[in-house]
C-alpha cells in the first residue's frame, strides 16, 4: 500500500521519511529542478575529488527543525537531491542549518544519515541533467543506403532473414548500409550501420553509432582478421541506453546488444552495449522507468562474470521491481525466433499484472 500523498514533491520518499522523523516539513522552491554541470578541477590534491558540481539551480528544499541545535523554526534545509547520485557523484552535502550552522560540524552528516537511513529510501527523484561537455557524434560516418532499397541479391538480406530479422524491421530502427566512407576507423565498406539515438533538447538525435561487419561479396558475417573488428562502436555510449526514449514505461527488458533489443521490440527492448550498466545508464533508467513504478527485466547473456554481476547487483539494489531472465549457455535473446520473443514479452506483461 502506498502512503497517502499530501503533496506532489520531487522526492516523495525523502519527504515522507522527513515527515515521519521530524513531524513537520515545510517545502521551499517547490517544483524547482536541480541543474548542475559536472566539472573537472584544474588541480586536485593527490588526485582525490577530481570533479566538482557547478550548481546552477539547486531545486526543491524540505525544511525541518534541526536536531542538533534545538531549533524549532524549521531552519534545517535539506535538498530534494540529498542522498541521490548525480553524474555518479553522491550528494550527501546538500543541506544547511540556518540557525546555528550545524551542518558545518564534524559528524553532522553522520547524524543525519543515522536519522534518515537513506539506503532504505526507495523512490528515485526526477533528475534534470545538463551535460555540456559530452561529445555526442552527430555525423554519420559515410554515405548510406536504406536497407529496404538494397538490391534483392544483396547477401545481407539473406543473412538477416536467416537470423529472423526483416529489412523492414531493421530499417524502422534506423539501420542502414554504408556505401562509402572516409572515416579513419572504417577500412572497408562491408558494414551495416546502427545509428544510436537519444533525446536531447527535446528531440531525437544521433549521439553515437555502431557498425557491424558483413562481407557482401561472400555473405560472411565474420571479419577476416583481428584488425577488422566485427563490431565497431564510436561515441559516448556509456551515457546512452539504446531505445530508452521509445519504450512504454511499464517495463523494459535490458539487453546487451542492439540486435537483442530489436528482437524484444520497440515497446520494451533497450540495450546498454555490453554486460554492464554504467552509473549514468542506471540514472537514465531510474528517471524514465523506476520513478514511474516500472519494472526492469534483465536479459544479459549467461556468460556474465561474477564480478560484473556483483557490480550490477550493487548498483540496482534499491530498485524495487527487477527480474532476471535465464538463458542456456551460448544462447542470447537475439537467437530467439520473433515468435518466441513476442511470447516472452507477453509472459512478462502477464507476470507484472499479477504482481501489481
Ligand atoms: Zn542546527
Amino acid at each position: 500500500m502506498q502512503s497517502m500523498r499530501h503533496k506532489q514533491v520531487l522526492n516523495q520518499s525523502l519527504y515522507d521519511r522527513l515527515e515521519a522523523t521530524f513531524g513537520s516539513v515545510v517545502i521551499h522552491s517547490e517544483g524547482e529542478s536541480f541543474l548542475a554541470k559536472k566539472r573537472k578541477r584544474a588541480f586536485s590534491k593527490n588526485g582525490r575529488y577530481p570533479y566538482y558540481l557547478d550548481i546552477m539551480s539547486s531545486g526543491e528544499y524540505y525544511a525541518v527543525d534541526c536536531p542538533v541545535c534545538g531549533d524549532s523554526r524549521h531552519r534545517l534545509w535539506i535538498n530534494h537531491m540529498w542522498g541521490q547520485t548525480f553524474e555518479g557523484m553522491r550528494l550527501n552535502h546538500l543541506c544547511c542549518c540556518y540557525n546555528e550552522g550545524c551542518t558545518e560540524l564534524d559528524g553532522f552528516g553522520k547524524t543525519l544519515i543515522d536519522l534518515l537511513d537513506p539506503k532504505t529510501l526507495t523512490s528515485v527523484v526526477k533528475r534534470t541533467t545538463v551535460t555540456v561537455e559530452t561529445k555526442f557524434l552527430r555525423e554519420l560516418p559515410g554515405t548510406t543506403m536504406s536497407l529496404v532499397e538494397l538490391p534483392q541479391e544483396h547477401l545481407l538480406r539473406n543473412y538477416m532473414q536467416k537470423r529472423g530479422f526483416s529489412m523492414e524491421v531493421l530499417d524502422s530502427w534506423g539501420l542502414c548500409w554504408i556505401t562509402d566512407s572516409q572515416h579513419p576507423k572504417i577500412h572497408d565498406t562491408n558494414r551495416l550501420l546502427i545509428p544510436i539515438n537519444l533525446v536531447q533538447q527535446g528531440r531525437e538525435q544521433m549521439g553515437a553509432w555502431q557498425t557491424r561487419y558483413f562481407d557482401y561479396h561472400t555473405g560472411s558475417p565474420n571479419s577476416p582478421s583481428k584488425k577488422i573488428p566485427k563490431y565497431l562502436i564510436q561515441g559516448p555510449t556509456r551515457l546512452i541506453v539504446y531505445n530508452l526514449h521509445n519504450v512504454d514505461t511499464d517495463f523494459i527488458v535490458i539487453c546487451e546488444g542492439v540486435f537483442d533489443a530489436i528482437r524484444v521490440g520497440k515497446a520494451h527492448g533497450v540495450c546498454t552495449f555490453g554486460k554492464h550498466l554504467t552509473t549514468k545508464q542506471a540514472e537514465l533508467i531510474e528517471d524514465r522507468i523506476i520513478s514511474r513504478g516500472g519494472f526492469v527485466v534483465f536479459a544479459f547473456d549467461p556468460d556474465v562474470t561474477a564480478k560484473q554481476w556483483d557490480k550490477l547487483q550493487e548498483r540496482i539494489k534499491l530498485w524495487p521491481n527487477t527480474q532476471y531472465l535465464h538463458f542456456p549457455p551460448g544462447v542470447d535473446i537475439a537467437d530467439y525466433t520473433q515468435k518466441q520473443a513476442n511470447l516472452l514479452v507477453e509472459q512478462i506483461k502477464e507476470n507484472i499484472k499479477e504482481r501489481i
